[in-house]
């Protein structure tokens, strides 16, 4: 639905994600429209890490199987040999690689740029991890926010309570009503 939505919209839409498992891609979405906040698992980095190379973890690169979540052999960095892992952000991790999503960023800062006022629709955000609602909130611009227990909002917005899932079939069919 949100994906037809954009399609229909002047300047098309930008994903502003903190899953790491690249469904919007997988969905669809162009590549160069999303942003992953906390990396993604579809790529690996060293470990150490030894610089700031990446590269893709799909099928069974480096010994992962992603589909089934398991690594028969331990992956290495094709670099220098340390022990990989994967290109997304843990908890008090000073050893993530962040070129892939700061260069995310800067096309999300120049497609802000040709926008006046985009309408953001933020999913599901909790607030222990607050890093999407506060990308939501300094967007300027009206605020949908989408939430089954913290659905509140402060200034130019309104909040819905609901799952995603029902919230977005309900616009949609008030959508095609209009
Ligand atoms: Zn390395």
């Amino acid at each position: 639905m949100l994906k037809h939505w954009a399609e229909g919209a002047r300047h098309g839409a930008f994903v502003f994600t903190s899953n790491v498992d690249g469904h919007f891609q997988a969905a669809g979405y162009d590549e160069a429209r999303v942003l992953e906040c906390h990396g993604t698992i579809n790529f690996m980095q060293c470990g150490k890490p030894c610089g700031d190379a990446i590269w893709p973890s799909c099928s069974m690169i480096n010994g992962i199987d992603i589909d089934a979540l398991a690594a028969p052999s331990l992956p290495r960095c094709p670099h220098c040999g340390h022990l990989a892992r994967p290109n997304f952000l843990l908890f008090d991790d000073g050893f993530w690689v962040e070129t892939r999503s700061s260069a995310q960023w800067e096309r999300l800062r120049i497609w802000l740029r040709t926008v006046q006022r985009p309408v953001v629709i933020e999913l599901g955000a909790g607030t222990a991890v607050p890093s999407v609602r506060m990308f939501a909130e300094s967007v300027r611009g009206p605020l949908i926010r989408v939430n089954l227990d913290e659905s509140e909002v402060v200034g130019d917005g309104v909040g819905i309570r609901g799952t995603s899932l029902d919230v977005l079939s309900a616009i949609d069919a008030a959508l095609a009503r209009a």
